[in-house]
This record gives structure tokens, C-alpha cells and sequence, in this order.
């Protein structure tokens, strides 16, 4: 077993000292803010000038969050009207928006066109509806299709975007559409950007770089088409895959740019501006959740460790276990890191349905009451996406910096939801 961050030790004891886990806060979600820093520096260094690189709000709208990114230079992917107004109050501005709802209604459609965002359009209704509209919104920003280049899916078939039936984009080899796409693109000048994202963890490069290759070939059809660079812009989506399994970042940026550089130069050529939309390979590895372990017992024989982590902060890996395992770190009540005496357990979350359990048969030091259980890697779609299940609040979230003197400095990002906040939620 590799040893444990020693930046998680400290984290831990400074939980404890800072007594931020309690009856009423149970459990608590950090961010690693030089981490975030740090990553966003990796990502830029790994790709040319001409790349821009949008977070995936998705991933972690939280808006402290979105305004470190910010300041670090991301700009941002909204997916839904919730996702826009989080963008839109950290800051970002109509031209560091694209917007890739899926489902998008007339007005939606307005204000995204109004604001100068990008517009990725979904379908042919939707380019019908986008048309009439137009005229209404002269100070649009860069419009295009989102392509499904059907290639396949990934290991995730939840998180595959690019299979045949896929409900993302149009589909390419369909029969006619094709023929259509570029006819449209002939037609309507304003048609300028097209936008390819083939899915999201367990995309391999090659899956990804066969989906993205199809759209480049496509941009460049439309241009000779044209007769004129026509597709001044390609966004090639996010999916960059994270290691769950240790502290090692696998793959990397350099790793995927050298790889896409590699199959796809043409994206490299500086011919397209490229827009890229990463989420979990920005957010993941800079966040973990701490919580309390209220009681533990023994069921069929087996240790069972009651703690306040469920699915109301680990959804996907309650409800995919194979797909999304957790690591997890066990610290006594003092803080410190608890390294022997390792048992099979299952580490059960707070919801009432069986099937809450964030690890089942984990073999790790044996959990007793009053413990610290560490959830690594959750940083992104775990505490800033929380389930309102059994009208459990979502959890208080603290950014936090290793000062140089190794201390620890928190600092507030959301405070845990009121009993009076879920009650209007629930309603
Ligand atoms: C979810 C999503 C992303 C981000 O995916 P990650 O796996 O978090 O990088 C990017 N683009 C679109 C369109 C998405 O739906």
C-alpha cells in the first residue's frame, strides 16, 4: 500500500482542531485550492496558444470554485440555465460561455444567443428554432452542431456519448445527415463552430480520438465546401478519464495533447481555434469529503461501519459501485492516520435504502466510532452534486491552502444547508 498524502494528515488533524466536524455537521467536503492552481497550469502548459479550455460547470459549479478557475484563467461549459447563471455570477462573460444543454427551450435559446455565448446545437429542430430567432439576437456569438461521430462506447456505457443511439448531437453516418450538416453549413454563414464530446471516465484515447478525427474531417469538408474557412473553431469536448485507484494523476494532459497530436495534427496546426471542456481530470483529484463514523457493528459476520457519507455525496458510486470505487482513508478521533489492524468492512453511508454502502468488503484499518473516514478524489460530481435523498443537506465545503509553515489555512466555501433550506427545497 502506497503511504498516504501527507497534506491529508494535516487536513485531518486540522478538522479535528478546527472542531468542523460535529453532531449538526457530521461531514464535510474540501477543495484543494493550490491543487486547482496546479492542475490548470498542467492543462494549459500540455496544449498550444490556439486551445481555450473550458470547465465543465457540471462537474463542480460551486461558485467559489468557478472563480478560482477563473481567475486561473478557465473559462466555461454550462449545460443547463442553472449552470449559466452559476457562470454568469462568477464572472465569466458571454464569450467565455459555451452552452451545451441538451434539452433547450425558445428562451433558454434567446439568452444564450443575447449573452454572445457559444450556442452547440443538438439537432435539426433545434436549428430550426435557433433560425427564427436569430434575427432577434444580432450580437450572437459562435453557433455549430454538436456531432455524435457514433464511434462506440466507452467502459461506462452511462457515461458513453458517442454510441449509435446515443441521445447526444446528430448523429453523423446516419443516413441523409451528413449531407444535411453540410448543406446547412453552406447555407447560414453564422454556422461556424461544431462541437464533438464522445463521453465522460473510461473514454479511451483512442475512442476519443476517433470521434474527434471524424469531426475534424467534417470541419474541413464544410470549409472546402464553403470555399471559405467557414468553421473558425472546433470543441473537442472533455472526457479526460481520472485515475480513482491512487494519488498518481494517469493519464495526464501531456499524455492525451501528445496522443491527439499524434492521430489528429491538423488540430495542432493552429488552422481551428480548439475548445476543449474538461471537468472531473480539473476538479476530481482536488477534493475529498471527511466524515464521521457515528457507530459500527457486526452483520452476518461482517464489520459494518455507519458513517454520515452516502449518496447524498457519492450517488454514482452507491449506485455503480464497480463503475465509480472510492478510496477511502481511516483517521482516529484525534486526527491521525490509522494504519493497522486491517478487517473486511462495509462502509455504509446515512440513507435509508440498503444499497447505501460507498464500499463494500473494503479491506482497511477497522473503523470504530468516532473515527474520520477520508473519501479521495471528490472534488468533482461528488459534494458539489448532492442528492436531496431522506432530505439530507448538502454538506458545508472549505477551500484549503498549506500555508508555508505547513499549516493549514480554510477558508469558507458554502456553509451545510439548514434544516430550513431542505424544507423549502422539498417543499
Ligand atoms: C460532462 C461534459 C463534459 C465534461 O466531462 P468530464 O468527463 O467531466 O471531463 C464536457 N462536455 C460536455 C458536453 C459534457 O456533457
Amino acid at each position: 500500500m502506497e503511504p498516504i498524502r501527507r497534506d491529508y494528515i494535516s487536513l485531518a488533524h486540522t478538522a479535528v482542531k478546527n472542531g468542523l466536524l460535529t453532531d449538526e455537521r457530521p461531514l464535510v467536503g474540501f477543495v484543494d485550492i493550490n491543487g486547482v492552481k496546479q492542475t490548470v497550469a498542467a492543462l494549459k502548459e500540455a496544449f498550444p496558444d490556439h486551445f481555450e479550455h473550458y470547465f465543465a460547470v457540471k462537474a463542480n459549479g460551486m461558485s467559489a470554485v468557478l472563480k478560482l478557475l477563473r481567475y486561473q484563467g478557465m473559462l466555461a461549459e454550462a449545460a443547463s440555465p442553472g449552470e449559466l447563471q452559476q457562470a454568469i455570477s462568477a464572472g465569466y462573460c458571454g464569450r467565455e460561455i459555451v452552452f451545451d444543454e441538451p434539452v433547450k427551450t425558445r428562451s433558454i435559446i434567446r439568452k444564450v444567443l443575447s449573452l454572445g455565448a457559444t450556442l452547440h446545437v443538438d439537432n435539426f429542430d433545434e436549428l430550426d428554432r435557433i433560425k427564427k430567432l436569430l434575427p432577434e439576437c444580432p450580437n450572437h456569438g459562435e453557433i455549430g452542431y454538436r456531432i455524435n461521430p457514433q464511434v462506440g462506447s466507452g467502459s461506462i456505457k452511462a457515461m458513453s456519448t458517442a454510441g449509435l443511439h446515443s441521445k447526444f448531437g446528430v448523429a453523423l453516418e446516419d443516413e441523409g445527415n451528413r449531407e444535411r450538416i453540410l448543406q446547412d453549413y453552406a447555407n447560414h454563414s453564422w454556422l461556424n463552430t461544431v462541437h464533438t464530446h464522445v463521453g465522460s471516465q473510461g473514454i479511451s484515447f483512442e475512442l476519443a480520438a476517433a470521434g474527434i478525427a471524424k469531426v475534424v474531417a467534417l470541419a474541413q469538408e464544410i470549409n472546402q465546401r464553403a470555399g471559405e474557412q467557414r468553421i473558425v473553431s472546433i470543441d473537442i469536448g472533455g472526457g479526460l478519464g481520472v485515475n480513482f485507484l491512487s494519488d498518481e494523476v494517469t493519464p495526464t494532459f501531456v499524455e492525451y495533447a501528445d496522443f491527439l497530436n499524434h492521430k489528429i495534427p491538423q488540430l495542432f496546426s493552429g488552422e481551428f481555434r480548439v475548445k476543449t471542456e474538461f471537468g472531473r481530470a480539473i476538479m476530481a483529484k482536488n477534493g475529498c469529503i471527511l466524515a464521521r463514523v457515528e457507530c459500527t457493528k457486526t452483520s452476518g459476520g461482517r464489520h459494518i461501519a455507519n458513517t454520515h457519507a452516502g449518496a447524498q455525496v457519492a450517488t454514482r458510486t452507491v449506485f455503480m459501485p464497480e463503475a465509480w470505487p472510492l478510496r477511502l482513508s481511516a483517521f482516529d478521533p484525534n486526527g491521525d492516520h490509522k494504519t493497522g489492524n486491517h478487517v473486511e468492512q462495509d462502509i455504509a453511508g446515512p440513507c435509508c435504502f440498503a444499497g447505501d454502502v460507498v464500499a463494500h468488503q473494503r479491506h482497511m484499518p477497522k473503523l470504530d466510532s468516532g473515527d474520520l473516514l477520508m473519501l479521495h478524489d471528490t472534488g468533482a460530481y461528488y459534494f458539489s452534486n448532492p442528492f436531496f435523498y431522506n432530505s439530507l443537506p448538502a454538506p458545508a465545503v472549505y477551500g484549503y491552502d498549506i500555508q508555508d509553515n505547513g499549516e493549514i489555512e480554510l477558508e469558507s466555501y458554502r456553509h451545510q444547508q439548514t434544516i430550513e433550506d431542505v424544507m423549502k427545497l422539498i417543499g
